[in-house]
C-alpha cells in the first residue's frame, strides 16, 4: 500500500521541498497552504504529474486547532491511512518583547506550536491502526538556542522540541516515531524578508547583512539548503531511521556547537 504523507506549509521554501522529496520516494502526498488559489491545486496536479504519486491540496489556516485537525481527518477520508506527518507551517516576527504585538506573539505560537499538537492528536490513532507512523516536526537551531528579538518564535520552536519528545514516549514500541529537524539559516521567503527588513534598518548592502548578521551564526558561513532539510526529514521517515525518536537533528552549518 502507497503510504500517505501530509505536510503542513507546503506551498513554498522548505515545505514544498518536503513535500517533492517524499513524492519522489513514492508517498502520496498532502499539500497544504492557508490560501485557496488555483496555483495552489496546479502545484498538487504538477507534483502528482512528475512524480506518479497521488496528491492532494487542502487549504488550512494553521493559526486554527480546528482547521489543523480537519486537514488530517480529509486527508485520512482521501487516502484511507495517514502514515507521515510533518508539521512544517511556520511564520516570524522580530521585535523587542517590550513592543511585540500581542497578535504576532498569539500568531506564531498558534502556527509555530499548537497547530502541531492538533495535527498529532489526530494523526496519532490513524498511524497506530496503520501500524507505522512517522512525526517530523519542523523545529529551527531556534529551538536550542535563542537570539533577541525572536521571543515568539524562540519559545514556540523550543516548545515543539518538548512536543516531540513527549510524542516519542506516549508512541514508543508502536512503529511510530517523532523527531524534530532544527535547521540553521535557509534561503527560503522567511528569510529574505529578514534580510530585506535588516537591509533598511541598518543602511546595509545584502552582502554585508547575510555576511554579518545572519550566517555570522552559522560557522559554515553558508545557507543550509531547502533540499538539504528535505533530505534529513525523508531519512526519519525511512526504515532506517526506525530506532530514532524523541531527538532534534540539526541541520545548521555548526550554529549549535557553539
Ligand atoms: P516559507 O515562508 O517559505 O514557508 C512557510 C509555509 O507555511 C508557506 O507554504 C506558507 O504558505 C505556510 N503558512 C504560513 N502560514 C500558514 C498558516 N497560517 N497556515 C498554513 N500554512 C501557513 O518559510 P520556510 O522558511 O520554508 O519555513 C518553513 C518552516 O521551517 C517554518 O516552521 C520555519 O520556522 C522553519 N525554519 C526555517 C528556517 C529558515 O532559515 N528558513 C530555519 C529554521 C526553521
Amino acid at each position: 500500500m502507497t503510504r500517505t504523507a501530509i505536510v503542513t506549509g507546503s506551498t513554498s521554501g522548505i515545505g514544498l521541498a518536503i513535500a517533492r522529496r517524499l513524492a519522489a520516494n513514492g508517498f502520496n502526498i498532502v499539500l497544504n497552504s492557508y490560501t485557496d488559489a488555483a496555483e495552489d491545486r496546479a502545484l498538487a496536479e504538477s507534483l502528482a504529474a512528475e512524480f506518479g504519486v497521488k496528491t492532494l491540496y487542502v487549504s488550512a489556516d494553521m493559526s486554527s486547532g480546528q482547521a489543523a485537525r480537519q486537514l488530517v481527518a480529509t486527508a485520512a477520508e482521501k487516502f484511507g491511512a495517514v502514515h507521515v506527518l510533518v508539521n512544517n507551517a511556520g511564520i516570524q516576527h522580530v521585535a523587542p518583547i517590550e513592543s511585540f504585538p500581542v497578535e504576532q506573539w498569539d500568531r506564531i505560537i498558534a502556527i509555530n506550536l499548537t497547530s502541531a499538537f492538533h495535527t498529532t492528536a489526530v494523526a496519532l490513532p490513524l498511524m497506530r491502526e496503520a501500524g507505522f507512523g512517522r512525526i517530523v516536526n519542523i523545529a529551527s537551531a531556534h529551538g536550542l538556542r535563542a537570539s533577541p528579538n525572536k521571543s515568539a518564535y524562540v519559545a514556540a520552536k523550543h516548545g515543539i522540541v518538548g512536543l516531540s519528545k513527549t510524542t516519542a514516549l506516549e508512541t514508543g514500541g508502536q512503529g511510530i516515531t517523532c523527531n524534530a529537524v532544527c535547521p540553521g539559516f535557509v534561503l527560503t521567503p522567511l528569510v529574505e524578508k529578514q534580510i530585506e527588513d535588516l537591509m533598511a534598518e541598518k543602511s546595509l548592502d545584502r552582502e554585508t547583512v547575510v555576511a554579518e548578521h545572519v550566517l555570522r551564526k552559522q560557522p559554515s558561513r553558508e545557507f543550509a539548503t531547502v533540499e538539504q532539510i528535505a533530505g534529513t526529514v525523508a531519512f526519519l521517515c525511512s526504515d532506517d531511521a526506525a530506532q530514532i525518536t524523541g531527538t532534534t537533528i540539526s541541520v545548521d552549518g555548526g550554529w549549535t556547537a557553539q
